[in-house]
This record gives structure tokens, C-alpha cells and sequence, in this order.
């Protein structure tokens, strides 16, 4: 039973009513003939108001909008074809053009998450191909490519593809031998997988501040945090910001220390003009599905070290012999990614530079809209280009920020508060002194949705009904 048939003729204060009858919010135009003639959905009659009609205004057939229908009986695979973005609601009809009942579907919820892939290149393609080729498992031809191309990409020799971007940071420690009695310097600001990772070889983590300019480890507390059992740094790439590399190199190379940049964040980034990945001993990489390229998940290691490239390789397959199957030098990992995902990572990397540049253009739009509201964007350091990982911004207080969140969250829009710092966290306390930035920057930090074709109308019209 439809409660929102009207005749042509009607005035728009009684469509209106009819339309609020309606849960999928559509009113249909019933021609003299009780045939359907046309349909109007609510966006509709907000944009008539708009033009200027009236509410005792006669609703005419030059009002109505187009409408795609169907026949009674047609098969939900066909119905299915006649929605798209535009077209959610589609009359069926019976022989003789009467309106018998409605099919309704909604592409996507209302609900707008903070991060969404792009997945509209080759990936469907090279997984479908995958498949087909049998090679579903970690050796196939997509890893190989994947690898390669990714660390071509990154100006870099070797990429080791493993399955995710926490065991990669595991591995390259491993392959190092850091372990028990070694410390690795880790930023308070940074996901957990990075501190996670050196506790899981056993190291001893060291967490140090960050700089309020540019969110990223601060090389004067790492300094300051280097001991004679000191053996690796892991600056980490935040939102997409390179780290200052030159610095941290530098006291690496005074302490014959280790850095392995932790650039989960941060594909494409570049310092003084080199691409993350290639800045530091060995760098690894995310391929989640919020990250700037995904494969659901993955991760990689890059290096330019071909002895580190070969430790990593036997050690992410078990430690196995490469000469003698069946036969293990080290205790070893299955951290292999499998040649689905890289089918996935290649297509992504085919387009990483259109991805950029949305992301890019998004955080323009949100400045602009954002324009006479009380928030400081992330900044780009000197002789950096940054990769727009979640688009982040601060806010004067921490009570503005929850504030906000909570007002987008009511309009289902999922906002993000920044990580909390690693010293917050009762596990990890024993590695940390306190860290004056990290706990400044965590609670006014919110990430906006960074996902392609953003309605940015919608957006603005909900953050100007923020009180
Ligand atoms: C996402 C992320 C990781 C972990 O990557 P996964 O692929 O999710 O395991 C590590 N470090 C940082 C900084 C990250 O943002």
C-alpha cells in the first residue's frame, strides 16, 4: 500500500504531506487516467521551493521529474541495473502503466566513514585474473611486480612484500638481529603498530617527543635518548609528513645506528626531493584498507641493502634454505603477502598519482570550507612534499574537537580524534618519559573524511549548523 499518490494538480502543500507519508520520502503523479505520469522525491521539491514555487502553488507535469520504471515481475537483476547514484527509487508498473509497487534501494548507507579506497582502476581486473590463473597464494606473477614496481616508485632497489605494515616494521628488525638488550627509538605520536613491533623482538622501545610544527619525531630528544645500547631509530612519516630525515641520519651515522622510516602514512612523500622510503637504511609501507594505497592488507619493506633484501626474504618465508627445501637456517616467519593482494596493489600503484592529487584537492576544498572557523590545518614542512594520508587539522581545544566530532557522528559522518600518545597508555609506560607535544597535539587533532567524490555541500551545511 502506497501513501503518496497524487493527481497532477495538486498543491504542493498537500504533495507535501503526502511525501511525509512515505518512509522513502517520494511522492507519484497519477495522470486523469490513473496512470503514472511522474514522481517527485524530496530533493526534488527542495530544489522546486528553491526556484520558487509555493506551497499553494498546483503541482503541473513540466514540475515532475524524469523516472525510470519497471514492469511487474521484472527480476531484481535487472532492478538492480536501474540504480545508480541518481536513481534510487524505481516504479513498477503494471501493463497498463498503473504504479503497483516501488523498489527502493540505497547504494551505500548515509554513513560517511573517514576513509574509503578508490578501487575503480585494474583491481577487479588483475584479482579476477589471479583467480583465474590459479596462482592465489604468495608466489605469483603480481607479487613480483608489485615489489618491483613499488620500489621504483620509491627510488629504492628491493621491496619485500609482506602481510601487513606491522610485521614489515617486525621483519626489518629481525633481519637486523635487534632483540633482546637493544633500544629503538620510537615517536610518542605515532599508531601503535610501530612501538608494538619493537617490543614483539624483544627490544627495549624508547619513546621521545615530537615537533609541534610538523607532528614528527623531534632529532634533539633523540639525541638525547641515544644510549651505548641504542641500535635503531624509527622515525615515523605522521599524516603523511616526512620526517626530518638529514638530522636523523646524521646522528645515526655519529652512533652507527639503524633507521628504518616507518612510512605506513606516507607513499609518495618526498624529501629534499627523494621520494619516503629510500631516506632511511630500509623503510616500510601499509597497504590497509584507509592507507593512501591499499590491497586490504599488505605491507612492503624498501631497501636499497641487498644482504638485508635477502634476510628479509628467507626470514618472511619460514627462515627456510633457498638452496635446500625443507631446510631452516633461522627461525623463521610466514609473513608473505599473497599474489590477490598484490593484484590489487599493482592496479592501486598504476593510479597512486590520481589518488594524490583527489586527496590533495579534497583538503583544499575542506580548507576553504573550513575558512572563518578556528582550526590550523597540517602544515608542510620546508623541502617537503607531503602525501595527504587522513586530511588533520587542530583545533583550539580539546572540548571544540570532541565537540565537533560528536556534531559530525550525529549526521553520520565518522570524524577522527588523533592517536592517543604511546606514554598515555599504561603498557607502554615504562618505555616513556613525558612528552609535552605528543599530549598537546593527541587531544585537539581530528582527521576529516578523506574519501573521493566527498559532497562538500553536505559537509559545509552540517559544519555550519555546528554550535
Ligand atoms: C597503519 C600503520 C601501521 C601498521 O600497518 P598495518 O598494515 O595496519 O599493520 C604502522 N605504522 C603506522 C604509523 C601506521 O599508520
Amino acid at each position: 500500500m502506497i501513501d503518496s499518490i497524487v493527481k497532477i494538480g495538486t498543491p504542493m502543500r498537500d504533495v507535501l504531506e503526502a511525501i511525509g507519508h512515505e518512509p522513502a520520502g517520494i511522492a507519484f503523479f497519477n495522470s486523469e487516467d490513473d496512470v503514472l505520469a511522474g514522481i517527485l522525491t524530496d530533493g526534488d521539491v527542495r530544489r522546486l521551493f528553491l526556484k520558487g514555487i509555493q506551497l499553494d502553488d498546483k503541482v503541473t507535469a513540466a514540475h515532475l521529474g524524469d523516472f525510470v520504471s519497471a514492469r511487474e515481475g521484472e527480476d531484481i537483476e535487472n532492478l538492480l541495473k536501474k540504480i545508480n547514484k541518481l536513481i534510487r527509487i524505481v516504479p513498477i508498473l503494471n501493463d497498463e502503466g498503473q504504479l503497483v509497487d516501488y523498489f527502493r534501494y540505497e547504494h551505500k548507507t548515509k554513513f560517511i566513514p573517514v576513509a574509503e579506497p578508490s578501487l575503480k582502476g585494474n583491481e577487479l581486473k588483475y584479482v579476477t585474473d589471479a583467480v583465474l590463473s590459479t596462482w592465489i597464494s604468495s608466489r605469483g606473477e603480481y607479487i613480483n611486480r608489485f615489489e618491483a614496481e613499488f620500489a621504483e616508485y620509491c627510488g629504492v632497489e628491493y621491496g619485500v612484500a609482506v602481510s601487513n605494515g606491522t610485521v614489515a616494521i617486525q621483519l626489518a628488525l629481525k633481519a637486523k638481529e635487534i632483540g633482546p638488550g637493544d633500544e629503538v627509538i620510537v615517536p610518542d605520536f605515532t599508531f601503535a603498530a610501530t612501538i608494538n613491533s619493537v617490543i614483539h623482538c624483544g627490544a627495549t622501545p624508547v619513546i621521545v617527543d615530537v615537533l609541534k610544527e610538523t607532528w614528527c619525531m623531534d632529532p634533539a630528544a633523540v639525541a638525547k635518548a641515544i644510549t651505548p645500547n641504542t641500535k635503531a631509530i624509527i622515525p615515523v612519516h605522521i599524516y603523511g609528513q616526512a620526517c626530518d630525515m638529514e638530522a636523523i641520519m646524521e646522528l645515526a651515522s655519529a652512533n652507527d645506528l639503524f633507521v628504518l622510516e616507518d612510512a605506513a602514512e606516507a607513499h609518495g612523500a618526498r624529501y629534499n626531493g627523494k621520494r619516503v622510503g629510500g631516506l632511511g637504511h630500509a623503510a616500510t609501507f601499509s597497504f590497509f584498507g584507509n592507507k593512501i594505497i591499499t590491497c586490504g592488507e599488505g605491507g612492503m619493506v624498501t631497501t636499497n641493502d641487498a644482504a638485508l633484501n635477502d634476510r628479509m626474504r628467507v626470514l618472511r618465508d619460514h627462515g627456510m634454505s633457498k638452496e635446500k627445501r625443507y631446510w631452516h637456517d633461522h627461525v623463521g616467519f610466514n609473513f608473505r603477502m599473497t599474489n590477490l593482494q598484490a593484484a590489487i596493489g599493482c592496479a592501486q600503484l598504476e593510479k597512486i598519482e590520481d589518488i594524490r592529487k583527489w586527496r590533495s584537492e579534497l583538503e583544499e576544498a575542506y580548507k576553504k570550507v573550513f575558512s572563518g572557523y578556528d582550526i590550523k590545518f597540517q602544515s608542510t614542512a620546508a623541502n617537503t612534499e607531503r602525501a595527504i594520508w587522513l586530511i588533520s587539522a587542530l583545533m583550539p581545544s580539546a572540548e571544540k574537537r570532541d565537540s565537533l566530532i560528536q556534531h559530525f557522528r550525529n549526521h553520520n559522518v565518522d570524524l577522527r580524534p588523533f592517536f592517543y600518545p604511546l606514554s598515555d597508555m599504561p603498557i607502554y609506560q615504562e618505555y616513556a618519559s613525558h612528552s609535552e607535544v605528543a599530549s598537546e597535539i593527541s587531544m585537539v587533532g581530528v582527521s576529516l573524511p578523506t574519501v573521493e567524490g566527498m559532497d562538500m555541500e553536505e559537509f559545509k551545511s552540517i559544519l555550519d549548523s555546528w554550535k
